[in-house]
């Protein structure tokens, strides 16, 4: 096994917009930071593709052999609305709108999240830190950034000064933005007068008297601006510069750009050497989003209770759909894309269920030792190669078709290659795929599966030994009970009527 890991790791990196290989600073310690959801409703499909995506990594990288320290924060005060300087606390508003607590809202919406986590088999990350949690390093970080002549305060709240910052580093570089380009762009544009710069963002701010969530602070009560978090406990806990920060791709600008030009303000150091960034889920061609109306809920989506939805999907159709697909591209939600996803995924299954019960055979076309190396090395190249779930998915498929052609007779497989069979698919669906069993609405569990190959299995004998009246039997009584054989080039699959 250990040389089948040979071979680079590789990521695409933002910041060189080219795949890398991926080298921890302190190996076999990783530091990887993702941003978290804002708690102030609930987690629609789109987010859970971004968490599915890091979750693979993780699952990847722990695989590899790496003790990850994975740090997944929770954004529970200062993501505004609209992200503008002046727009209102996601938060308080979320409270004002369902007459709660701040921290009730953040309860609630903590707890719904972790609820999906779990249902799409999501695993934990090993520090979740809150921002509100993180107000006495946050202010601390103000501080130091003040100290270092890159930002000011005004009024009881603290800008960041983006054109010093400029003058001196580099601003833009991830999102692949000029400075000058930005300057013009934002020129006239109605500001906050408080800001020197349009460009400029609030690390500080003040908060006025029916503003629900502040703390004290040396410019007033106030409450900490949303780039500031992730800057402070990713560093807190990973050190100042770290291997891997992730996020959706619409957080490249301002938010992951803010947090560069944070970290080297305040330490002088840059923070991150791998940026990963995720596509986003569109419904149409258009990302799904809250304000955008076509975001329904993971509970939706197990009802069916959705304008956008024909019926209802598994949680884990919805993580093999996802998988199906690079996480670097966008993937468009549709019925047909799930029904197809629920098919290969009964598929998969299927033929593991099959393989457990595989015998031995010499008889017919051999697939050799070598072959199933082969096909194993070819499943580690694809996650090695930026985390290629869809060619891994498809290089499974292979061995699909191996283990359906050997249950049919038409191919033997020795007791060696249907263990190593065995150990691959069990490592590539369930450990790194993240895959669970499910007995899902149709009853498809494994012992009807079981019942159905057994049959599957008489009649290819009744047909070997030419007794096709007792096939044709087999397939119409089968047929009777709601569940039909088809026969293909790859052996016979079923499915209910
Ligand atoms: P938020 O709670 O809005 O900060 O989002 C949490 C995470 O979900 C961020 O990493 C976003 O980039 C990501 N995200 C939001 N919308 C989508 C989408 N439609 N597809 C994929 N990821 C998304
Ligand atoms: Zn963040």
């Amino acid at each position: 096994m250990a040389e089948l890991r040979k071979g680079p790791f590789v990521l695409t990196n933002t910041l060189s917009r080219k795949k890398e290989e991926f080298v921890p600073l302190d190996p076999p310690n990783v530091g990887f930071y993702s941003c978290g959801p804002t708690v102030y409703s609930d987690v629609h499909l789109g987010n859970v593709r971004t968490f599915m995506s890091f979750d693979i990594l993780f699952r990847w990288l722990k695989h590899l052999g790496y003790k990850v320290r994975y740090v997944r924060n929770i954004t529970d005060v200062g993501h505004l609305l609209g992200d503008a300087a002046d727009g209102e606390d996601r938060i308080s508003k979320g409270a004002r709108a369902e007459k709660l607590e701040p921290m009730e809202i953040v309860q609630k919406y903590t707890n719904g999240f972790h609820d999906v986590m779990r249902m799409f088999n999501i695993q934990p990350p090993s520090i979740e830190p809150t921002a509100t949690g993180h107000i006495i390093e946050q202010i601390e970080m103000v501080k130091r950034i003040l100290a270092n002549g890159y930002a000011y305060e005004a009024n009881g709240s603290v800008y960041f000064d983006v054109p010093a910052y400029a003058k001196k580093y580099a601003y833009g570089e991830l999102s692949g933005r000029k400075i000058d380009e930005l300057m013009a762009n934002t020129r006239g544009t109605e500001g906050q007068q408080e800001k020197k710069d349009p460009l400029d963002f609030a690390i500080w701010k003040k908060a006025e008297t029916e503003h629900l969530m502040k703390w004290p602070s040396p410019w007033g009560e106030g409450f900490p601006g949303w780039h500031l978090e992730c800057s402070v406990m990713s560093t807190k806990y990973l050190g100042r510069t770290f291997d891997i920060h992730g996020g959706g791709m619409d957080l490249k600008f301002p938010h992951h750009e803010c947090e560069i030009a944070q970290s080297v303000a305040a330490d002088g150091q840059v923070p991150v050497r791998y940026w990963i960034h995720t596509n986003m889920l569109t419904v149409n061609g258009r990302k799904m989003a809250k304000s955008e109306g076509n975001g329904f809920t993971p509970q939706e989506l197990l009802t069916g209770e959705h304008k956008l939805l024909e019926r209802g999907y598994s949680a884990m159709t919805v993580r093999f759909f996802m998988l199906q697909c690079h996480y670097a591209s966008t993937l468009d939600f549709s019925n047909a894309a799930l029904q197809a996803a629920e098919k290969g995924l009964d598929r998969l299954m299927a033929a593991m269920s099959t393989l457990g019960k595989l015998k031995p055979a010499t008889s017919a076309e051999e697939v050799t030792e070598e072959a199933v190396s082969a096909l194993e090395q070819r499943c580690y190249d694809a996650m090695n190669d930026d985390l290629n779930t869809p060619v891994m998915i498809a290089e499974l498929f292979e061995g699909v078709r191996m283990i359906n052609s050997a249950n049919d007779g038409k191919l033997a497989l020795s007791e060696g290659s249907i263990a190593q069979l065995d150990r691959l698919f069990k490592l590539m669906v369930f450990d790194v795929l993240g895959l669970l069993e499910e007995q899902d609405a149709k009853g498809n569990d494994g012992a009807m599966d079981g019942l159905v190959q057994e049959f599957i299995r008489l009649r290819n004998e009744a047909k070997a030994r030419k007794d096709f009246a007792t096939g044709d039997a087999i397939r119409e009584r089968l047929s009777a009970l709601g569940i039909l054989l088809k026969d293909t080039k790859d052996g016979t699959t079923w499915e209910r009527a």
